[in-house]
């Protein structure tokens, strides 16, 4: 895929016409902490708006509104000739539309899809209306907290990873000749949403998508909360294992909830699981 890398100063029809294409056909990604704020601003529980708008187990805004532009359907959210239902508590991805956000060797890009501007296709009138720089419209779009939260559920995934791995390489499973683990990571990282969501136990489920945490205005302290809970789960599910086999169940579990959260930021569970099992090889 061609992408464009833009500067912060570059010059761009970034004004919305507010004509609603952007808010069709689309895959919209939902980390756990946008996924309690857009449940706020639609004044549901997480559990209510997981059930009613979201496919994968609450990662993923489900697109099945009324049929509009390129006959493709409207995201749950939409109201026709209104615009977003929780404007306030909508994701980073429809902030920083038509924008995407890269990191690499830990430096921030700001991106669009393709060489041309991507607004030009479906809203061809953004030419005529005021021109923003990057920086301009990312303040606008009040992305700085969002794109704090994403990081943090960086962090999350890492961490929850890192555990998979202690679980494989620390414990007697991988010195002992079991490659099955390894398999298993493969296997989930390869397999569809839905089969993936399936994979994590009930109660993990719960914990990872509706975590008992009240405070939301701040991505950080409610990522550091669900870190807590979620370590203090494993500490209490896994933390005296001992056999092999609860040992490799134990890994896979909790490698599928770091591929969860990485799907959840956007992230690609197939190439990460890859790259987990690689560097796990290199510990053998
Ligand atoms: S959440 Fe709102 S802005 Fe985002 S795609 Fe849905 S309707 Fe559009």
């Amino acid at each position: 895929m061609i992408v464009t890398k833009l500067k912060l100063s570059d010059s761009l029809p970034l004004t919305c016409s507010r004509t609603g294409t952007c808010c069709h056909g689309k895959t919209v990604h939902v980390n756990p902490w946008e996924l309690a704020t857009i449940a706020k601003a639609k004044k549901l529980s997480t559990q209510d708006f997981v059930n009613q708008f979201c496919d994968w187990g609450g990662i993923k805004l489900k697109f099945e509104g009324a049929v509009g532009y390129k006959n493709q359907n409207s995201c749950s959210q939409y109201i026709e000739d209104f615009g977003c239902s929780v404007h306030e508590g909508r994701p980073l991805a429809c902030r920083l539309y038509p924008l995407g956000r890269q990191i690499q060797n830990q430096q921030v890009h700001y991106i669009h899809e393709g060489k041309e501007f991507p607004c030009l296709e479906g809203c061809p009138v953004v030419t005529e209306l005021p021109k923003f720089t990057v920086e301009e419209y990312l303040q606008d779009q009040s992305t700085k907290t969002f794109e704090r939260g994403q990081d943090n559920y960086l962090e999350v995934m890492q961490q929850l990873a890192d555990i998979a791995f202690e679980l494989y390489l620390d414990s007697g499973l991988a010195q002992s000749g079991n490659i099955e683990t390894l398999n298993q990571w493969s296997i989930l990282g390869n397999s569809t949403p839905d089969e993936l969501f399936q994979f994590i136990p009930s109660d993990w489920q719960k914990e990872l998508i509706h975590p008992e945490i009240k405070e939301l205005k701040n991505p950080t302290d409610f990522a550091t909360q669900h870190l807590q809970l979620l370590l203090n789960k494993a500490q209490h599910d896994f933390g005296s294992v001992t056999t092999l086999e609860e040992l490799q169940q134990a890994s896979a579990v909790m490698m599928s909830l770091a591929l969860q959260v990485a799907r959840s930021i956007g992230a690609d569970p197939k190439s990460l699981a890859e790259h987990w099992i690689e560097t796990a090889q290199l510990h053998l």
